[in-house]
């Protein structure tokens, strides 16, 4: 890849790793020519299914929509970006082995709502409030007791 500092082709890995437990290479590069340094993260594209939404209408699986839901549900939570990928990726995989080609909208909430509710309690709490709309007051206010009793 063009070395994104001075656009010169040639640019050389010195170093590589795995992240993400392993579904990602983190290599750090260095321009031959200008010397500046750039990371680059490598992972397989897997063909993720199309998503239905509530109105019936098709779009595009978006992952940034899904990270930008589940880092504003974690807002000041004591969670890693490690963490919030390991969750991404679940989730992603989760939706690929419905062997689907297009999935509801709903069950892409249900997932971020299973994976928050391992991963940190406010967070799922926060998301559900927001994602199910919850019908009334008592209803949350139960959704709140049964975590308090797991
Ligand atoms: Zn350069």
């Amino acid at each position: 890849m063009h070395c994104p500092f001075c656009t010169a082709k040639e640019t050389k890995v010195i170093d590589s790793r795995l992240v993400g437990s392993g579904h990602q290479v983190r290599r750090r590069r260095e321009c031959i020519l200008c010397h500046e340094r750039f990371t680059t993260f490598e992972g397989a594209e897997l063909v993720m299914p199309r998503v239905i939404k509530q109105d019936g209408s098709r779009e595009p699986f978006n992952e940034d929509k899904l990270q930008n839901g589940l880092h504003r549900a974690l807002e000041k939570r004591p969670v890693s970006t490690e963490q919030i990928e390991e969750v991404v990726h679940q989730i992603k995989s989760q939706l690929r082995a419905t062997g689907e080609r297009e999935v509801p909208s709903q069950l892409v909430g249900e997932c971020i709502m299973e994976a928050l509710k391992k991963l940190d309690k406010v967070a799922y709490v926060r998301f559900a409030s927001v994602y199910r709309c919850f019908e009334d007051v008592k209803e949350f206010g139960e959704e709140i007791a049964r975590l308090g009793d797991e």
